[in-house]
């Protein structure tokens, strides 16, 4: 199995990493002809949405991106990534790939409370690790699942394929949460 990593910034090689764990070959999307690629699956990382997702219309890639992701390709969107997904963002009239029916709340947690890390149940995978840094949140779902939610607020939800995660999975030593991505 190939998985490409949508690396443009943010937080790519500790994805790289965890997939390398998990014994699966990484491959970094940073231009239009690496989709040209054959792959599995897409990862997109956390970062900054608002940059990245000009650099995916400055490189032409938002559309082809969104095609993948609309005839089935497997998803799983940290943090940015996750707005990168979301149909809506709160107060914000952007859309990127908008390939998920939520509504993101970006920087959910205000500039100062923003990272933290605690453990919670995420739905179909068990209690797991969960590092938050200047983190979204899902404000409301239309119709993605919730799969975590946080003192009441979604941090994961999913749509098919499509798998949206407030928090960095690969900031942690645990491997389920890309497994659970893998074996979708
Ligand atoms: N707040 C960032 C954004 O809006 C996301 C933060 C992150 O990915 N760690 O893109």
């Amino acid at each position: 199995m190939k998985v490409s990593v949508l690396a443009l910034q943010g937080a790519f090689l500790e994805h790289e990493k965890k997939l390398a764990e998990c014994g699966v070959e990484a491959l970094e999307i940073r231009q239009w002809r690496d989709i040209e690629q054959s792959f599995d699956r897409l990862i997109l990382p956390g970062g900054e949405s608002t940059v990245m997702g000009k650099l995916l219309h400055e490189l032409d890639l938002m559309t082809p991106l969104r095609a993948l992701i609309e005839d089935g390709m497997p998803v799983m969107g940290t943090c940015a990534g996750l707005i990168l997904l979301a149909e809506r963002i709160a107060d914000d009239s952007t859309v990127h790939l908008g390939t998920m029916g939520m509504t993101a709340n970006r920087n959910a947690y205000g500039r100062q409370l923003g990272s933290f890390h605690t453990t919670a149940e995420c739905r179909g995978i068990g209690t797991i690790p969960m590092t938050f840094i200047r983190a979204p949140h899902i404000a409301s779902v239309s119709s993605a699942e919730p799969i975590a939610e946080i003192d009441g607020k979604i941090v994961a939800a999913k749509e098919g394929k499509q798998l949206a995660l407030a928090f960095h999975p690969e900031l942690d030593t645990d491997l389920r949460l890309h497994e659970y991505f893998l074996g979708l």
